[in-house]
Parts: structure tokens; C-alpha cells; sequence
């Protein structure tokens, strides 16, 4: 239910709260440019005692949400969200790059990339401590000491870092280096995992369950932002189709769709739904074009000898062309690099 207040004043709001608390319901305060809405969840059984708080003076009006998610859609919040990640900033007008590799491997790999990437221009590094891998027999990454990595060079090159926690175990160790949390594809639907990471003040890269819909993704969303973190940023990674050519399909068309029904940033991930280096140039375009807020993308010193998505990674020198490329792109799109 959303309650549009007619007043902004503090002790109206506070009033108005404390009655929907009295309900067992849980109140979220959105200050909106025009208006503050509160956006009341909670058990769907005695939400509806909530449209008799229309009678409340200095309540406008209460309105049901009809999306099956409500504090990720736009029903209960007109504006874009924008997400602060140290100094970098998550939304509309700007575009974010975030590269790395997608393991972390070495102390060397790590500065290398890091220092390659920030002078390219990237805003976060990505790499992967904990890695979800299909075989429990291929590399499962560095763990705690990749973490440390992964902070050596983000502080020596003032990066901010993305890197996943796959349990619940890991969200607090992971918590203590990154900037940004990522929940993996495969864990997209993990719920314990998505409440543990909405008890944080932090930000949340979710990725898209390989054979997950729009739907079921705002409803993880939905899961975290419920929890109280609404720091969340959707990631498009590609979905499993009958294709072979390419690891997976990159639904571009999940850009402008997610950004209709939630506020939400989104961004697109062309390294692991193409699976193909040569075509994470093309697909990032594509992500500008359709108007995402940024990319996460997979570089390497030496793809050919990467522990883990070698394929996928670009070279140092092809990721500098990568930014030289999508420069304009980024302009005409209103955006600045
Ligand atoms: C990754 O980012 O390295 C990764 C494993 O991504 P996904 O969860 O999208 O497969
Ligand atoms: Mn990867």
C-alpha cells in the first residue's frame, strides 16, 4: 500500500507511521520531490487495514500497489534511484564501468588490471574471491586472501570493489572489503542469502538468474530492499536459450523494461552473457543504447591463462579501446563517462 501524505512536516509523517506500526505493518518514509509517500509491507493479510488510514488527517490518499513488488517499483517511487559506492555514483547522467577479472589469482594480476583499468578510466574494480564455479574440481578462488588482494589494489588505485559472497557465512567477511556486494546468477533466488544482504547499509549488485524472468528478478530485488537495504542495483547477465553460439543470450530488452516498472539502476553484464571477448564491445554499446547505467565487464593481463573465464576476458589493450569506443555513446546518451 502506498499512503500519500497532503503534509511533509516531521510530526505528521511520525504520526502516521506510528499508526501503521500499531498495524504490525512495516513502514518505509520515500521523500519524493513533490510528495512523501510511505510505502506500507507486510503480511498481505492485514495490509488492507491500512485503506482506512485514508481517514487520518494530513493523509492525501492510500493507494494499493499493484506490482507483486512494491518498494522496487516505480509506483511507490517516481524517481531513478542513484547509488553511492565510495565516490562513485550509480544512476542516471553518469555511466559506471566496473572491470576486473573474474577471479582474483594473483597479487600481480590484481594490480596490474587495477592500475590498467583506472587509467583507462573504469570506476570499480570487479574480481571474484569466492567464485561459484560448475565443477567443484575447477578453481574456486582465492577466499579470504583474494579479499585482501582485491583491497590492496583498490586502495593503491582508488577503486571502489565489487566482489560476490555466495552464503550467508560469507556476507559479514565479505561485507568488511567490498564496496559492493555481488549475489551471483545462481544464487539470485538464494532468500537467505538476499535478507542477509538486506540487513546491510550497502550496496547490492544483484545479477539476473540465468533462467530467471523480469518478474522473479524485481521480486529478489524486492526481497533486500524489504529487509531494509534499498541500495540495490539490477544486473542484466544474460539468460539460457536454445542459442549455442554464445554462452548465454543478453536480453537487452531487460534494460528498458526493468527501468519502466522499478527505479532501480541497472546495469549489463556482455562478458558472462556472451561468453565471447569479441563480442563484449558490441553488447556494451548495445547496453548504452538501451540506456543502462553502466557495465561490469571481465579484463585480464593474459586471458589465455585466466584460472576462470578466459574466453570472455578482454586484454588490457582491447579494454582501453573499449572505453575509447563507447566515450561518444555515452555522451549522446546524455551520460558522462
Ligand atoms: C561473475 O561475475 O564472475 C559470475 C560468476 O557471474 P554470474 O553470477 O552472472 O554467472
Ligand atoms: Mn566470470
Amino acid at each position: 500500500m502506498i499512503i500519500v501524505m497532503a503534509s511533509r512536516k516531521p510530526e505528521d509523517v511520525a504520526y502516521v507511521v506510528t499508526r501503521v506500526e500499531e498495524l504490525g505493518l512495516k513502514p518505509h518514509v520515500l521523500e519524493g520531490v513533490e510528495k512523501t509517500v510511505i510505502a506500507v509491507i507486510g503480511d498481505e493479510r492485514i495490509l488492507q487495514g491500512v485503506l482506512a488510514l485514508e481517514a487520518l488527517p494530513h493523509v492525501e490518499k492510500v493507494m494499493p500497489v499493484l506490482k507483486p513488488y512494491k518498494l522496487a517499483s516505480r509506483e511507490v517511487k517516481k524517481e531513478d534511484t542513484v547509488i553511492q559506492a565510495g565516490k562513485v555514483r550509480i544512476g542516471p547522467k553518469s555511466f559506471c564501468v566496473m572491470a576486473g577479472p573474474c577471479a582474483v589469482e594473483s597479487r600481480e594480476q590484481i594490480l596490474q588490471t587495477a592500475e590498467f583499468v583506472k587509467k583507462c578510466g573504469a570506476h570499480i574494480l570487479r574480481g571474484g574471491a569466492y567464485k561459484p564455479r560448475t565443477s567443484p574440481y575447477s578453481f574456486q578462488g582465492m577466499e579470504l586472501e583474494g579479499l585482501r588482494l582485491l583491497k590492496e589494489a583498490s586502495e593503491k588505485y582508488d577503486l571502489p570493489i565489487v566482489t560476490e559472497a555466495m552464503t550467508v557465512e560469507q556476507v559479514p567477511v565479505v561485507a568488511d572489503y567490498a564496496d559492493i556486494i555481488q549475489i551471483g546468477a545462481r544464487n539470485m533466488q538464494n532468500y537467505g542469502l538476499l535478507r542477509a544482504v538486506g540487513k546491510l547499509n550497502k550496496p547490492i549488485l544483484l545479477k539476473r538468474g540465468m533462467m530467471s524472468t523480469i518478474n522473479e528478478w524485481l521480486m529478489s530485488a524486492e526481497y533486500i530492499i524489504a529487509e531494509g537495504n534499498p541500495n540495490v542495483i539490477m544486473c542484466e547477465r544474460g539468460i539460457r536459450t536454445f542459442e549455442t553460439e554464445t554462452r548465454n543470450t543478453l536480453d537487452i530488452q531487460a534494460v528498458p523494461v526493468v527501468k519502466k516498472h522499478s527505479h532501480l539502476p541497472v546495469v549489463v553484464d556482455p562478458s558472462h552473457a556472451s561468453g565471447r571477448w569479441d563480442l563484449v564491445i558490441p553488447m556494451s554499446k548495445a547496453a548504452i543504447a538501451a540506456g543502462a547505467d553502466g557495465i561490469i565487464v571481465e579484463v585480464h593481463p593474459n586471458p589465455a591463462e585466466a584460472l576462470s573465464d578466459g574466453a570472455q576476458s578482454l586484454k588490457l589493450e582491447t579494454f582501453e579501446q573499449l572505453m575509447n569506443e563507447i566515450k561518444p555513446l555515452v555522451g549522446i546518451m546524455n551520460r558522462t563517462l
